[in-house]
Order: structure tokens, then sequence, then C-alpha cells
């Protein structure tokens, strides 16, 4: 039997689990990275028969394939692609491939900031509720090696606007959009428009069987509904009770209310803190709830659950001083959250490389909070002139030591430093981890 030719583009984690998958599936696979291929990866596809080229995108595998793959970190536009869709090959994303291979139950997660937090949190709550569920996307595993390696009846899964872009049947059961701000402008051409449409891709197929959940606050969000036909179920940060479906806060009270459930609790049992939070709460409780766990499971769940690294983790007390790791927040609107939620003065860690920030959201905070700002990266100039004007105190380094020496040195008893980047990471860092990790270890060396 003939079988289709799949050609796999990228050799990271979702290339690496789509080869996989594919090869399960009887598929011809072949890999192709424009980069070098790790040995591992090497090693994996050659025990698994693949072939694979680096360094190039060779045309002539074009004609080849019957459908590509694409890893989510390659552009739809690159000349490859372009050549390919029009020739007539499918391309698809890794999700919607995965997609195409289980009957499991979809929920998936969206959002410019708080998709691991609300998707582990979610997970937490289903799996405390007995269900097995699988997590994976975004998160470290694909979503194409979890389903040949497991049989999960559910999945929560993050998804990035990357990996949304080139889905077609993907249906999520529930589907979660937690907000929309400017970030990855560099992806798309500087199109807001573009950013938003990939990440609304996420509510295109469900039909009134499924729900969506979504922050009411958010304009970019909203002006969007009116295509949608799942269920709708709105979370907002608002005294009024005026919502049929949803969730909201009253008198420090979150409220529930699906179809399934109505139920409170107090903002003061959630263990994770931060008004962000509160939101990153209200989505996964509505998620579990139109799933129909029970309110007990994911009360006790959002009560017990402990953080996850690099999220304002509380690393440390040093003389009196708090110390704060938020590695992964890369642009101004997690840092705007981070700054929120941290009560005493703050010696602020930010910078490294900018992906089109907009700082002026900060300003007022800044000014109200932030007593110094030591800038750590390659690049300095556009922080600093945009916090000069607010904050006397403004060092610039280029070492993570140097950074928290430097905030050490000038802090008092019950000051924070906050590591909460802006920026992402790779001026001096491999990652957003390896730069939480030297922040930690500059903690423990002082
Ligand atoms: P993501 O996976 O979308 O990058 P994370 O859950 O890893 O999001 O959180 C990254 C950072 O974003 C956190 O450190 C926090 O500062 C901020 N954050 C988390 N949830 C939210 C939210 N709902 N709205 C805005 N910022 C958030």
């Amino acid at each position: 039997m003939k079988r289709d030719n799949i050609l796999i583009l990228g050799s990271g984690v979702s290339a690496l689990g789509a080869a996989k998958l594919a090869k399960k599936l009887n598929y011809n696979v072949r890999v192709s990275s424009k980069y070098e291929i790790g040995e591992f990866e090497k090693t994996t596809f050659s025990d698994l028969g693949i072939e694979f080229e680096e360094f190039r995108h060779s045309k002539s595998n074009i004609s080849w394939a019957n459908f590509i793959i694409k890893s989510p970190g390659i552009r739809s536009d690159i000349p490859f692609l372009k050549q390919a869709t029009k020739e007539g090959v499918l391309v698809l994303s890794e999700i919607e491939f995965a997609y195409r291979n289980t009957n499991a139950k979809i929920i998936a997660i969206t959002g410019t900031n708080g998709k691991t937090t609300t998707s582990t949190l979610l997970w937490y709550i289903l799996r405390n509720a007995g269900l097995n569920v699988g997590l994976a996307g975004n998160i470290g595993y694909s979503f194409s090696e979890s389903i040949i390696q497991d049989s999960y009846d559910y999945y929560v899964l993050e998804l990035s606007s990357f990996q949304l872009e080139d889905i077609y049947d993907f249906k999520p059961h529930i589907s979660v959009i937690l907000n929309i701000e400017h970030d990855h402008l560099d992806r798309y051409n500087k199109r807001f428009a573009d950013y938003i449409s990939a990440k609304m891709k996420i509510t295109m197929n469900q039909n009134e069987d499924d729900s969506c959940i979504y922050f009411l606050e958010d304009k970019h969000i909203t002006k969007h509904l009116n295509k949608i036909k799942a269920i709708k179920y709105p979370f907002r940060y608002n005294k009024k009770n005026d919502l049929n479906l949803g969730a909201w806060v009253t008198n420090n009270k979150i409220f529930i209310k699906t179809i399934k459930n109505n139920f409170t609790m107090t903002i003061h049992n959630l263990a994770l803190q931060g008004t962000h939070n509160i939101y990153n709460s209200m989505a996964a409780s509505i998620a579990a709830s139109a799933i129909g766990i029970k309110d007990e499971i994911i009360k006790k769940s959002l009560h017990d659950f402990r953080g996850i690294e690099h999220r304002l983790e509380f690393v440390g007390k040093v003389a009196g001083v708090n110390f704060i790791n938020d590695s992964k927040a890369t642009n101004c609107n997690s840092v705007y959250y981070a700054l929120e939620t941290v009560s005493s003065p703050v010696i602020w860690i930010c910078g490294g490389v900018d992906k089109g920030n907009d700082y002026s959201i900060l300003k007022h905070l800044v000014e109200t909070k932030v007593k110094a700002i030591i800038i750590l990266g390659k690049k300095v100039d556009k922080i600093n002139s945009s916090f000069k004007k607010y904050v006397d105190t403004i060092y610039e380094v280029n070492s993570m030591e140097k950074a928290v020496n430097t905030a050490f040195s000038i802090s008092d008893a019950d000051d924070t430093v906050l590591l909460s980047p802006a920026c992402s990471s790779f001026d001096l860092f491999k990652n957003y981890e390896a730069r939480g990790r030297a922040f930690k270890n500059s903690v423990l060396s002082i």
C-alpha cells in the first residue's frame, strides 16, 4: 500500500515529535532543517530510519512531499513554503497533525501571558479530579510525541499564536483566550491584526457543544467574538454581577457560573497571588466546572497548587531583602502584573532583547514602586531613556552576578529585588530558564 510522503520542517521539540508520530503511522518521513540538527535528534532520526538534511530546505522535497508539517518557529512566508503552497502542497502545523490522530477531548489555552500557569493549573485540577489527562503543546512536550506515548482521554494544550497559524480542522472542546497584548510583532511584520487573527483561530471550528472562555476586559478579544458559535464564558475583575455565565470578583470573592455549576471562593484561599493569577484561576475554574468537575475539588486544587519556576517565583530572603525570579516575564504586560503584585519598594532588574516594547504602560508603576533599575543586557538605551525621568538610580550591567550584587548593595531590609526583564534572554543566555537559574545562583552566592 502506498503511503503519503511527509516532509517535516525544523528539528526542535515539535519536529521531533511529529517525525516520531509520522513514522509510527507508517508514513514516509523526511526532515529538513535550515539550521544544524543536534546530535540527539540526528541519532533519533537515524534510529527511526528517517532521512534528514540540515543547513537547507532542498527544493526537490516539494515535489516529493504530499504534505508538510511546519514547526512553530518557522515563518509561513519563507520562500520554500511560498513555493510549496504555490505547487499545491498542504502545510499543517504540528498541532493540526497530532489532532488528526487522536480522539481525546481537547482544552486549548492561548493568550499573550499566563498560558503556562493556566494550563498547568487546569491540568492539576483535572488530575486531582481523577481524569486521565495529559499536558502538552508549548510546554516542553509536543502534542504529537504525547499522543504516541500515552492514551489520555483529555489534553490540556498550551498553544502559542505560532502553533495556531496552520490549523484547519483543529477543534478544542474548550478554548481559553487569556489576553492579547503587543508581543512577537517581529514575527508578524509589525501587524498586530495578524497576531490577533492567529490567536482567535483557536475558536474557528468550535460549535454549540463547545465552550470558549475569554477575558472580557480585553477589547482585542471582545471585538472578535461575533463569529464564535461556542458557549461563551467571559471572566473579568469587576464588581457587577450581571453575567449569566462566566466568572467575576465581588468583595474578594470569585463567583463562577457555568451550565454545570455555580460556586464562590475567596481570593485569599488562592495559592497563586496577584491580579493576573486571579484571572488565570478564574479561567481554569470555569474550564474545570464546564467539564463537570465538582467545586470542592476545584477549590482545594486552587488552594494547594504550588507555583511554577521562573514565574513570580520567590527565591528567598537575604538580610531582610526579598528576591523574586520572574524571568519568564518577556514583555511589558507581564512586568506590569509583577510590579503590581509586589507591595514593598522594588529594585527592578530588567533588559535583554526588546521585541518591540512600549514601556509607557509601566511608567506609573515604576514611578510609584521602583527605587532603582538595573538594566542587564547588550542594549540598554531604550529602557534607560524611557525611565530616567522617573527613577534617579539606574545602573547598566553585563552579567547576572553584577546585577544581583549591585541590587543587593543598594537595598534596604524589606525591599524586593525583582528580576522581571520585559525582554527575551537571547543576548546573554540560552533561554529564560537559564537566565532565571543564573539569577537564583547569584542570589545563593551573595
Ligand atoms: P506564558 O506561558 O503565556 O508565557 P506564564 O504563565 O509562563 O505565561 O507567565 C509568564 C509571566 O506573565 C508571569 O511571570 C507573569 O508575570 C505574567 N502573567 C501570568 N499570567 C498573566 C495574565 N493572566 N496576564 C498578564 N500577565 C500574566
